[in-house]
């Protein structure tokens, strides 16, 4: 499973979500981007920075 906190790229923020692929972190993460940080225009460098920030979560 892969991980993605916003608090690593927005200090503060306490969303997360989980998906077993990359593209499905990136397209939740995008969208939770605009409905709560407010940004309108998504940057080529921000989903660069959210792929950067994907980890790999272990199974428990
Ligand atoms: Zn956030």
């Amino acid at each position: 499973m892969r991980l993605f906190e916003c608090g690593t790229l927005v200090p503060g923020c306490e969303w997360h979500t989980r998906a077993d692929n990359d593209a499905e972190i990136v397209r939740r993460a995008v969208e939770h981007m605009r409905e709560t940080h407010g940004e309108t225009i998504i940057r080529e460098n921000m989903v660069d920075n959210i792929k950067a920030r994907i980890v790999d979560e272990q199974a428990a």
